[in-house]
C-alpha cells in the first residue's frame, strides 16, 4: 500500500526468490485457481491509429496475494508454466476475457496471451471452443497472442494448434516481435494476423534513429504481407507520434490507458487496494 495504488511489490527486491519461497507461491496460486479467488483480468486498450477506436482490449492476468498484495505476472507466470498450473490459469482468462467481451457495446476483440507450455498438447482448441460456446462471443472477435519463443520448440505441433485456431475464426497473433530468434522464419512458418512490435524498440525509438528504422521496416513488412502491425509501450505524445510517422497500424500502451480490471470487477479491486 505504501507504494502505491496499482504498483507491484516484489517478495525479495533485487534477490532471486528462494526455493522456499518458490514453493509457496506455487501453492498459493494453486489455492487461488481451485478456489477462485483472488485472481483477475484486466484489460488495456488497442487502438487504431487512423480512426482512434479501441479495435480490441489485451487481456491480462492479475494475482492479488492475500498477503503481499499484486503480485507482477513476470512473477507469477513462469511458475504456473514450471508448475503446469498454466492450463488452468490459461483456461481462466480465456473464459473470463470472453464472457466479459462478449458484452462490450463496443464490438471490440478480446486479445488473450496464450503460453509455449499450452501448445501443441492438443488441449488449447478444446479449451478455445469451450470459452466461445460458454460465452456466446463469435470466434472472429477473440485474438490469442504467441511469443516468439512460444515457437521454438515442439514447433510442429505449435503451429498445427495456431492453423487449427484459424480455421476456427481466432485470429492469432505474434507478440514481442523482434526479441527472440528468428523472427523472420516465424512468419515464415505460418500466416499471424497480427505483428505487435515490443514496447522496447517504440519508448527507444524517439531518441535512437536505428530503433525507429526497425519500427519502420516492422510497418512496411506487415503492410506487405497483409498483416497488422501493433506498436506496444506507447507512453507519450512523442511515442504515438513516431509510431504514427513510421506507419503502425494500431498501438498499445500507458498514453491510452494503463491495463484495468472489468466494470464488474472495479469496485472489488479498489476495496482490496484499500484493504
Ligand atoms: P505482454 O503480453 O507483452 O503484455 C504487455 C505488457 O506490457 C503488460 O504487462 C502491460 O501492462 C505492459 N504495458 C502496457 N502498456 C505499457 C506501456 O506503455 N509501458 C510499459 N512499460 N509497459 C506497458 P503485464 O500485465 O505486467 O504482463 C507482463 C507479461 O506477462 C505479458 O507481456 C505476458 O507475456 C504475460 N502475461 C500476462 N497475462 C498473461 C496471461 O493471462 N497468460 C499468459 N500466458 N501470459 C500472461
Ligand atoms: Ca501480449
Ligand atoms: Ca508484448
Ligand atoms: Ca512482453
Amino acid at each position: 500500500k505504501a507504494v502505491g495504488k496499482g504498483t507491484y511489490r516484489t517478495f525479495s527486491p533485487g534477490m532471486e526468490i528462494r526455493v522456499q519461497e518458490r514453493v509457496r507461491l506455487e501453492a498459493e496460486l494453486r489455492t487461488a485457481l481451485v478456489e477462485c479467488r483472488d485472481l483477475f483480468v484486466f484489460y488495456q486498450p488497442i487502438v487504431c491509429l487512423r480512426s482512434g477506436r479501441v479495435t480490441a482490449r489485451e487481456a491480462l492476468a492479475r494475482w492479488h496475494h492475500p498477503q503481499h498484495g499484486w503480485v507482477p505476472p513476470s512473477e507469477f507466470i513462469h511458475v504456473a508454466e514450471e508448475s503446469g498450473l498454466i492450463d488452468r490459469l490459461g483456461t481462466f482468462v480465456l473464459d473470463q476475457a470472453c464472457r466479459e467481451a462478449a458484452g462490450w457495446a463496443d464490438g471490440a476483440r478480446v486479445a488473450v496471451n496464450i503460453s509455449a507450455t499450452q501448445l501443441g498438447k492438443g488441449t488449447l482448441i478444446p479449451a478455445i471452443l469451450t470459452a466461445l460456446a460458454g460465452s456466446g462471443l463469435p470466434a472472429d472477435r477473440l485474438e490469442i497472442e504467441v511469443t516468439e519463443s512460444a515457437l521454438l520448440s515442439e514447433a510442429f505441433d505449435c503451429i498445427a494448434d495456431l492453423r487449427h485456431a484459424r480455421e476456427i475464426g481466432v485470429r492469432v497473433a505474434l507478440d514481442d516481435f523482434g526479441t527472440g530468434y528468428s523472427s523472420l522464419a516465424h512468419l515464415r512458418a505460418f500466416a499471424f494476423d497480427k505483428i505487435k512490435i515490443d514496447g522496447t524498440f517504440v519508448r527507444d525509438a524517439v531518441e535512437r534513429p536505428d530503433c525507429a528504422a526497425i519500427v519502420g521496416l516492422v510497418a512496411d513488412l506487415g503492410r506487405r504481407l497483409g498483416v497488422t502491425t501493433v506498436a506496444e509501450g506507447v507512453e507519450t505524445a512523442a511515442h504515438l507520434q513516431l509510431v504514427t510517422v513510421e506507419g503502425c497500424f494500431e498501438a498499445q500502451g500507458y498514453l491510452f490507458s494503463t491495463p484495468k480490471p472489468s466494470e464488474r470487477d472495479a469496485p472489488l479491486v479498489a476495496a482490496l487496494e484499500d484493504r
